[in-house]
Order: C-alpha cells, then sequence, then structure tokens
C-alpha cells in the first residue's frame, strides 16, 4: 500500500489544530499483521542506509523532536524506530526539569548545545517545546513571556534550517483511555513499576490544559523548514510504523550523495 504518511499527518503551516478531530486510533487504512511487520522491517532498513549515506555526505544533520503527554510512547518510539541504526552517528537527548544551571539561560541554550553536528541524527526526548507546554500549564514563567516563545522557536528552527539541519517533530497523541490502560500496566507488571512517578498521575488532572497548550503549539509552529506531523499514537505499531515512514520519506526528499573520493583509485599503490 502506497502511503503517503507525511503528507496525511503534517500540520500544514497555518492549520488551525483541534486535536480532537485527530483519531489516536487512527491507522490510515493499515491492518496490524505479517505485511505491516515486514513494510516496518523494509522501512527501517533502508533508515539504516539513508544514516549511513547522512554520515557519509556529512553536509546535514537531521534533528527529531519528540513530544507527547505522560506515557504516549516517546522512550518506545526511540527503542524500536532506531533500532537499526548505527550508534556512531546519533546522539539522544532527554530534556528534563532544567538544571540550575540550565535555569539560568535563556530557555534555548540548552537545546542549542544538543543539536546533532552534520552527518548524525540528533533525538530530543522532550524539547524547547516544554517551555510552551509544561511551563504555561502550570504558569511557571508569566504568560507574556511564554506567549513570546512561539516566535521565537520560530526562529530559532529557522536559523536551524539555514543551517542545514532538517527539523521533524513528532506529536505522540493519544487518548485519555490509553494512557490510564498504559498507567494501569505499569502498576500490574512488575517490571514496569518503576516507570510510575507521583507527578504523572498529578499531570493527569491537567488533560485538557495541555491539549490546549498542544493545539497552540502544534499551530503556531508548525512551519515548511521545521513541520509538526500528529502521529495517532494508540497503536504502538501504527505508531512505530509512521515516525518511521516519516523519516525515510524526508531523508529520501533530501537527494544526498556519496562525496567523491579524496584519491583516485586508480592510482592508489600497494607498499
Ligand atoms: P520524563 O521525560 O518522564 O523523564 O520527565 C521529565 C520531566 O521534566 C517532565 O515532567 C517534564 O515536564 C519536565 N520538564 C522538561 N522540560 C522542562 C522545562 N523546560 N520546564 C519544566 N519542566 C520540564
Ligand atoms: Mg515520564
Amino acid at each position: 500500500m502506497a502511503t503517503n504518511f507525511s503528507k496525511e499527518l503534517v500540520v500544514k503551516p497555518g492549520e488551525k489544530v483541534r486535536l480532537a478531530k485527530w483519531d489516536p486510533e487512527d491507522t490510515l487504512g493499515w491492518e496490524k499483521g505479517h505485511k505491516t511487520k515486514v513494510d516496518l522491517e523494509k522501512s527501517l532498513a533502508k533508515l539504516d542506509k539513508l544514516q549511513y549515506l547522512l554520515y557519509a555526505e556529512h553536509k546535514h544533520a537531521l534533528l527529531i523532536v519528540l513530544q507527547g503527554i505522560d506515557a504516549a510512547g516517546k522512550d518506545g518510539t526511540i527503542r524500536h524506530v532506531m533500532a537499526g541504526v548505527n550508534p556512531q552517528g546519533c546522539t539522544v537527548t532527554p530534556f528534563k526539569t532544567p538544571t540550575p544551571e540550565e535555569a539560568a539561560h535563556d530557555f534555548l541554550w540548552r537545546i542549542h548545545k544538543a543539536v546533532p553536528e552534520h552527518g548524525d541524527i540528533g533525538i530530543f526526548n522532550r524539547s524547547h517545546y516544554e517551555d510552551v507546554l509544561v511551563v504555561r500549564v502550570h504558569n511557571l514563567v508569566p504568560k507574556d513571556v511564554w506567549s513570546r516563545r512561539y516566535k521565537q522557536i520560530n526562529e530559532f528552527e529557522k536559523t536551524l534550517s539555514e543551517n542545514n539541519v532538517k527539523i521533524l517533530k513528532f506529536f505522540l497523541h493519544i487518548s485519555q483511555d490509553e494512557q490510564r490502560k498504559r498507567f494501569e500496566e505499569r502498576i500490574d507488571e512488575p517490571q514496569r513499576r518503576w516507570k510510575i512517578s507521583q507527578s504523572d498521575f498529578d499531570e493527569r488532572k491537567f488533560w485538557d490544559e495541555y491539549m490546549a497548550a498542544y493545539e497552540d503549539a502544534l499551530a503556531k509552529c508548525s512551519t515548511e523548514q521545521a513541520p509538526w506531523y500528529i502521529i495517532p499514537a494508540n497503536k504502538k505499531w501504527f505508531r512505530n510504523l509512521a515516525v518511521s515512514h516519516i523519516i525515510t520519506e524526508t531523508l529520501e526528499d533530501m537527494h544526498m550523495k556519496f562525496p567523491a573520493p579524496t584519491v583516485d583509485v586508480k592510482q592508489l599503490k600497494w607498499k
């Protein structure tokens, strides 16, 4: 089945976002099973080859931003989608509550430092978007401060993209019921209990506020050079399929080439 995942799931620049209209159960007609599994394996193999080319060409970096509510599957996406890529050439940076040093700088300071170098794929597990999400929901800074950040983020991302950093942003969209189910699994399964935190349960009460903050971030900051994708993520297999397809579609569109050899291989002499 030829699905253009990027086109189907992108937030068009300037488009208003109402998350209630994006179904977290959607699978774009795909079904769980052998065929889909084979397709994912093919897509991951393609990703491995494209990363090799990105690394060899050394001209562009790829920055992947992962956002989503607690239990949306950020860690799982990294584990499954990046499983096949060469660790040399890939960085993963989780962003937590800012340290005192980070908090003493502008909100983009720690982000800019973690941007991947040319040739690399960098994955952000949470990102500068927390500064218009958790910060907004909990009034950690006044409204006139966070409300200016959308523009600052767009300018920052534009600067990166003009300097050969390709940016992809994924919002992993789950329903409130699915989040509850996943929290219950974490409680029931001893090997998952370590993942539960009190804050997960406290944050659940702010679901509507988070959705409103996400809607604004997705609408205001989906641009030509740094698009947001809304990934229906209730079904983990579809989430992995969609994310891996969008990454490979993007890398293919970059028309990368292997650099010319620095030596004339015919002239090489054995000693
Ligand atoms: P986790 O990703 O589950 O390990 O949790 C990281 C926590 O850090 C989450 O509760 C985030 O909301 C929080 N966090 C990340 N960035 C920021 C930020 N800029 N300001 C405040 N809290 C943040
Ligand atoms: Mg968590």
